[in-house]
């Protein structure tokens, strides 16, 4: 069931939150395609009983009496939050994230803890402790990452919400090989406390849904000014619902010009192709907008990501919290060891990559270039946008793939966020929702747009699911 109905029931008092609950968790409990890491049926009854003794209170609230699930790098008061690492296993929160606490304000209920590639590193959720997560569509297929799991839930009629966060392209590209849409909203939007840190300077939470109408009720819960996280932005809200049907007339989007020349696959070029004309359509202009510098910003990212991430995780000693290594002689032994088993090969590997270009010699010669290219990014594209209101892209290079893929490339994998990743070094926010199907399989498209967009990515991107049945699609 689509968001809007979900909540339509509750608000009409067709279902009783306690309903939808009992209703999810079945669906949870036949799950097999290991989207969850934990559930919560006890708390998650216990809440809906809340909502439903307190109809007056939440029957207007945004995510009215709606089951949800997180992320499981969102701190859970007094329930574990994993980030799909060995290391934080049996880790519970002694208080809740600022993202919890909202959705939880809006009225939804959590049911479960999605997983997640761990500490939110991978574009495939292979590199999750707690196992791969299937594709809904073909469960010999990858969801994406790192928030394969959220996508996943949606697009298998789970629950009709819920939240991920992107650091590289963690809600956009499972969004498109799920066939769901999911929304990075602008840096600084949504707050960060609670959220367990990858890399601080990209990272940002945002809503997955099937349709623009569920990430901009969700977005409404999500966003909102908080003092403990120092970049959380200032900005007056909007009500992304409400702003849903305006009208922003006839829209001048930029089309990278040779694109083509990036390594697109040629089914994902056909359907991106599709839906430039549904964009002119419904009235927008294209414009083709030079933007070469597109794909260096995969290079600094893979420099800028595990120099936050080497200093992130050191936290994770084995002292403080988390896993802690047994019968250790000294304290160096108990970080070493404490680290070695804790860690997964992917964080490993990124750790040693952050501390290596962040070490004397060599912080010169590959951090500070990386920052120089991010700069770059950031003024191209604030070049562009005093042209153009949007731009339009592929979200990702190739459709869901096989599970162990062994690329002749190394480097094949990092580049599936080649697309997505520029929107993240520049802050800027950005929207994926189904655009085609090939290959019994979906694909997606994205909006880039200017800073504090998201009302304007939205309501594009619902305009456009007026007219095409993309996102209407299940498995
Ligand atoms: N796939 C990218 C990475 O592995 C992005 C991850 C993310 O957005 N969290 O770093």
């Amino acid at each position: 069931m689509n968001f809007k109905d979900q909540r339509e029931k509750f608000r009409s008092k067709a279902i009783s939150a306690k309903e939808a609950v009992k209703e999810a968790m079945q669906k949870i409990k036949n799950d097999n395609l290991n989207i969850f890491i934990n559930d919560f049926e006890t708390q998650a009854l216990k809440q809906a009983d809340y909502i439903d003794n307190n109809f007056e209170k939440f029957k207007n609230t945004p995510l009215s009496g709606v089951p949800i699930a997180h992320k499981d790098i969102f701190c859970t008061n007094g329930l574990k939050t994993t980030c799909g690492s060995k290391m934080l296993e049996n880790f519970v929160p002694p208080y809740d994230s600022t993202v919890i606490k909202n959705c939880n304000e809006a009225g939804s209920i959590m049911v479960a803890k999605t997983n997640m590639d761990e500490f939110a590193m991978g574009s495939s959720n292979e590199t999750s402790y707690f196992g791969a997560v299937s594709n809904p569509w073909n469960s010999d297929l990858v969801p994406g990452g790192s928030s394969g799991g959220a996508a996943a839930c949606v697009a298998a009629d789970i629950t009709s919400i819920s939240t991920g966060t992107d650091t590289g392209g963690s809600i956009r590209q499972p969004a498109a090989l799920c066939g769901v849409t999911g929304l990075k909203p602008t840096y600084g939007l949504v707050s960060r406390w609670g959220m367990i840190a990858f890399c601080s300077s990209m990272d940002q939470a945002g809503p997955f849904s099937r349709d623009a109408f569920g990430c901009a009720a969700l977005l409404d819960a999500m966003a909102s000014y908080d003092e403990k996280d120092s970049t959380c932005s200032k900005r007056i809200e909007k009500n992304f619902e409400s702003l849903l049907t305006e009208n922003f007339g006839s829209l001048k989007i930029g089309v990278i010009k040779n694109i083509d020349s990036l390594g697109i696959n040629t089914d994902v070029m056909q359907s991106y192709e599709t839906s430039k004309s549904v964009l002119t359509g419904l009235g927008h202009k294209l414009k083709e907008v030079d933007f070469s510098e597109l794909s260096s910003g995969i290079c600094s990212y893979y420099v800028i990501a595990p120099a936050e991430c080497s200093s992130n995780l050191s936290r994770f000693d084995g002292v403080k919290y988390g896993y802690r290594a047994s019968n250790q002689k000294d304290i160096s032994n108990l970080y070493m060891e404490t680290r070695s088993e804790g860690f997964g090969d992917e964080v490993k590997k990124r750790i040693l990559i952050g501390t290596h270009v962040l070490s004397a010699g060599f912080y010169d010669a590959y951090y500070l270039q990386a920052q120089k290219v991010r700069r770059m990014i950031k003024n191209k594209f604030e070049s562009i946008f005093k042209d153009v209101d949007l731009i339009f892209m592929p979200t990702t290079l190739d459709q869901a793939f096989e599970k162990n893929r062994k690329d002749s490339d190394p480097n094949r994998m990092y580049k599936e966020d080649l697309l997505t990743i520029p929107a993240n070094l520049a802050g800027l926010p950005a929207i994926s929702f189904p655009n085609g199907f090939k290959n019994s399989l979906p694909v997606g498209g994205q909006f880039v747009g200017n800073y504090f967009s998201e009302d304007l990515l939205l309501a594009t991107t619902h305009k456009i699911q007026e007219v095409t049945d993309w996102h209407k699609m299940t498995p």
